[in-house]
């Protein structure tokens, strides 16, 4: 396991790629044998999981919700989460604007993006994505800081499907960022790129990438 996270954690460097390292259904050893090796940021997709692993874990390690999140689930993780990458609709932004407040911090996030063509997954097309950016209730959120936008691609062979996924999402970022849609400088991040295509998605423009498998070994309960 860590022969694959050095080699990984090398070639991300070279290219300016932040690795997270998805923990998810994994047991908090091989959290810390991680994080002993040096990774500090680490994805959970449950909050409950999450929480549950968050106390038996150093304090420094950075949290990522990768996740679909449910609005009650929110005040759970509010207090700590260092960005949330599964924002798929105004309402959960604004519990967590909501949560935000009450923690006194501006809650980093990500808007997770539908690029793949599959029905299962969550996301924001690209009309609602805009309307979203576009909206009174969003410009007015001071405890929210929209970072950048994620997307996962459709499970497939398929190379040049999964090539142009990312790069639609690729092209809905350079938009936002060239029209200024977004109110702050740190608009940064594309999230996209997961064990089985993350190479592609570097190749498209990705600056995280979100490695499960490949650090940690298959899960045998997928989800
Ligand atoms: C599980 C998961 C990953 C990592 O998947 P691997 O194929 O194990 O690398 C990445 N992103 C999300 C949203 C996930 O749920």
């Amino acid at each position: 396991m860590n022969d694959n996270y050095d080699l990984i954690r090398a070639e991300l460097a070279a290219a300016q790629v932040t690795l997270v390292a998805v923990s998810k259904t994994k047991p908090v050893h091989m959290i810390q044998e991680l994080y002993d090796a040096g990774q500090r940021d680490f994805g959970e997709n449950k909050v409950q999981e999450l929480m549950e692993k968050m106390p038996q874990l150093p304090s420094d390690i950075r949290w990522h919700l990768i996740g679909h999140l449910q609005k009650n689930k929110v005040k759970y993780i509010a207090s700590f989460v260092h960005l949330i990458h599964s924002v798929d609709s105004l309402e959960l932004l604004a519990e967590i604007n909501k949560h935000g407040a009450k923690n006194n911090r501006i809650i980093p996030c990500l808007l997770q993006i539908y690029i793949a063509r599959e029905d299962t997954k969550f996301g924001l097309d690209e009309d609602e994505l805009f309307q979203l950016l576009h909206s009174q209730e969003f410009k007015s959120m001071k405890n929210v800081e929209i970072r950048g936008l994620m997307g996962m691609a459709t499970m497939t062979e398929n190379q040049e499907q999964i090539r142009s996924e990312f790069r639609k999402l690729k092209r809905m970022f350079d938009q936002i960022r060239e029209q200024g849609l977004v109110q702050n400088a740190n608009f940064t991040v594309l999230s996209m790129g997961m064990s089985s295509d993350y190479h592609l998605a570097i190749d498209e423009g990705s600056n995280m990438v979100r490695i499960g498998s490949l650090l940690f070994g298959s899960r045998n309960t997928d989800i």
